[in-house]
């Protein structure tokens, strides 16, 4: 595919999308019926159709029987975590394959010309970005959402909550099943915005940004604080009267989905004339400038109404950029009475 039909590159060899990263269209007003007409499918379909997915296959071949489950074991913690790997192992591991390490798709709708293999770094273990991500997605926070996996589902086959059933509650079930992505946006923003309280960033989430051009490994390469938060927003289904799948949906958004922001690329070519949108743009900007975008990329615009918001548009940029000298102002005020 020609990427330039889309976007253009830089001097460096990085591509960026032409237009800006719009936020969800059912927020305008007056309301503009036939773009959320056109927004909708793409809200379902394929990401939260895949997560959806997933999760089903999970309950149906994955997670153990009720009477299992009322007891806490390792055998059917380590099962699950076990599956997790795996698929973890098999989705991202594709994408890094085929994408990063073939480079099947070279350059093309790359945000950043560079690969993390090409630029061995101190601050990695083992100076190695791929090889510090991969290990702190398996040996730290795939055992924590697993963590949260046991939790929740043994809060439910314990009856220490409430346990709705499809078939009492369908309309109920699928509304909070439509709002899960809802949820993730906002659970996501508020831990994202408090690990960036500079005491927190230091101690916990400059691990997470260590990746200045992020790769799929990079999605769950987080101290152990993050992960446990990031993995948490399943334990919303605790709180809200729930399903156990649905609380799993939840967590797949968060677990499956982290890869979202990290692809590095803005398309997939995954055949002849057909390619995948990776929605990875909005957090890519996160990765490159820091304090912009703590949220998704626009479902609830809360980084538009808090003034943090890159659309990626040389308006954004211009905002970000008078946003951060008004910042440096504040913290050196002779700075600005020299200038
Ligand atoms: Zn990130
Ligand atoms: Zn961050």
């Amino acid at each position: 595919m020609d990427d330039l039909k889309f976007g253009k590159r830089n001097k460096r060899g990085d591509w960026a999308p032409n237009g800006r990263i719009e936020i969800a269209p059912f927020w305008a007003w007056p309301p503009k019926i036939p773009s959320v007409l056109k927004w909708l499918p793409e809200y379902i379909w394929p990401w939260n159709a895949f997560h959806m997915a997933t999760a089903l296959a999970y309950w149906c071949l994955v997670v153990p029987d009720v009477e299992v489950m009322k007891t806490l074991s390792w055998g059917w913690a380590l099962r699950l975590y076990a599956v997790n790997a795996a698929a973890i192992f098999a989705m991202y591991g594709s994408i890094e394959l085929f994408f990063y390490m073939r480079k099947k798709q070279g350059t093309r709708f790359k945000f950043n010309a560079r690969f993390p293999a090409e630029q061995p770094s101190d601050v990695f273990w083992f100076k190695s970005q791929n090889i510090d991500n991969a290990l702190r997605c398996f040996l730290i926070s795939i055992p924590l959402w697993t963590l949260v996996e046991v939790v929740f589902l043994w809060c439910f086959a314990n009856g220490s909550v409430p346990w709705l059933h499809f078939a009492d509650h369908p309309i109920y079930l699928a509304a909070l099943a439509f709002v899960a992505p809802v949820i993730h946006e906002v659970h996501f923003f508020v831990i994202h915005r408090a690990i960036h309280s500079p005491r927190l960033y230091k101690w916990v989430h400059s691990i997470h940004h260590n990746s200045i051009n992020p790769s799929p490994w990079s999605s769950l390469s987080m101290h152990p604080v993050e992960a446990l938060l990031y993995h948490a927003v399943a334990l919303w289904h605790l709180v809200i009267p729930s399903n156990p799948i649905l609380a799993l949906f939840q967590l797949h958004i968060a677990g499956f989905g982290a890869i979202n922001g990290h692809i590095g690329f803005d398309r997939l070519e995954i055949g002849r004339g057909v390619s995948l949108k990776s929605n990875a743009y909005a957090h890519y900007l996160h990765h490159k400038y820091f304090e912009v975008n703590y949220g998704g990329d626009g479902l609830i615009p809360l980084d538009l109404w808090l003034g943090t918001w890159h659309d990626g548009s040389p308006e954004g940029e211009a905002r970000m950029n008078e946003r951060f000298r008004r910042k440096r102002d504040r913290l050196n005020p002779k700075r600005q009475a020299a200038a």
